[in-house]
């Protein structure tokens, strides 16, 4: 089967990445991807928010670098992009980033779950152990709505990450995903099929069968994302990804242009 664009990549600027946009071009076209969408983790109004991001004056250089990739590798079509962070407070932040460069796309993504906590850092998984699971998962759900529905985004990022260390509920969680996906839904956006989840102790694709389903039901358009943070992640899983969509009755996926989407049929 051939591999379908691969909207989620990272760069060495976000400090935990590793091989330069041109270099995971050149992996793109060996594997013969028809499309890449760089999506690094955008820079926060503070930059001692974390450690883990590119810093705000960096974004040039950022997008600096994916226009090089696009010089040296003409035939890949290569989107720029972030991978945005969804923090109730830092709407004003984000829309001004959406005004600075001729994005593609944005990827709304919820890794904090209070102005502190990442929840799918290692460093803090202490945190999850004096918590009720279905507490964390209920805000983490909670979050990824919001962004669903602050009209920021294109595209919702890996939408089940809190699963990723394992601490899942006893309860049913399925009203957390209905909720999420009707907000989805009512803003016309896509969720992305994330297989950064497949190396993760989650050994599972972002979001899970379930909430892909769930997701087919209501035809909410998906992406396809690798998460690679490394040349040798490009592309990575991405045809298992396609057979879930194709099992909940997905025929297309979706491509991203200047924040206009289309859509592309599934690769066989
Ligand atoms: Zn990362
Ligand atoms: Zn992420």
């Amino acid at each position: 089967m051939s591999i379908p664009a691969d909207y989620h990549m990272h760069t060495p600027l976000c400090r935990h990445a590793t091989g330069e946009p041109t270099e995971l071009a050149a992996q793109a076209v060996k594997l013969g991807l028809p499309e890449i969408g760089f999506s690094d983790h955008s820079p926060m109004a503070r930059d001692d928010f974390d450690d883990w991001r590119m810093k705000a004056a960096e974004l040039d250089q950022y997008v600096a670098k994916v226009e090089k990739a696009r010089r040296n590798h003409p035939n890949l079509l290569i989107k720029l992009a972030m991978e945005v962070d969804y923090l109730p407070g830092h709407e004003a932040w984000i829309h001004d980033l959406a005004q600075r460069h001729p994005w593609d796309y944005f990827i709304g993504s919820v890794h904090y779950v209070s102005e502190t906590w990442a929840l799918d850092s290692p460093s803090q998984i202490s945190k999850w152990k004096n918590r009720d699971p279905f507490e964390v998962w209920t805000a983490y759900f909670d979050r990824l709505t919001m962004a669903a529905e602050s009209g920021l985004f294109d595209v919702i990022g890996h939408a089940d990450l809190c699963k990723r260390f394992c601490f899942y509920p006893k309860q049913d969680c399925t009203s957390l995903y209905t909720h999420f996906l009707d907000a989805v839904e009512s803003h016309d956006i896509a969720i992305e099929l994330n297989t950064g989840g497949l190396r993760k102790d989650c050994k599972e694709i972002y979001p899970s069968p379930q909430i892909v389903h769930l997701a087919a039901e209501r035809r909410i358009p998906i992406t396809f994302g690798s998460d690679a943070h490394a040349p040798g992640e490009v592309g990575m899983n991405l045809t298992e990804a396609v057979e879930l969509a194709r099992s909940t009755g997905y025929t297309h996926y979706c491509q991203f242009t200047k924040r206009k989407r289309s859509e592309v049929i599934l690769p066989r």
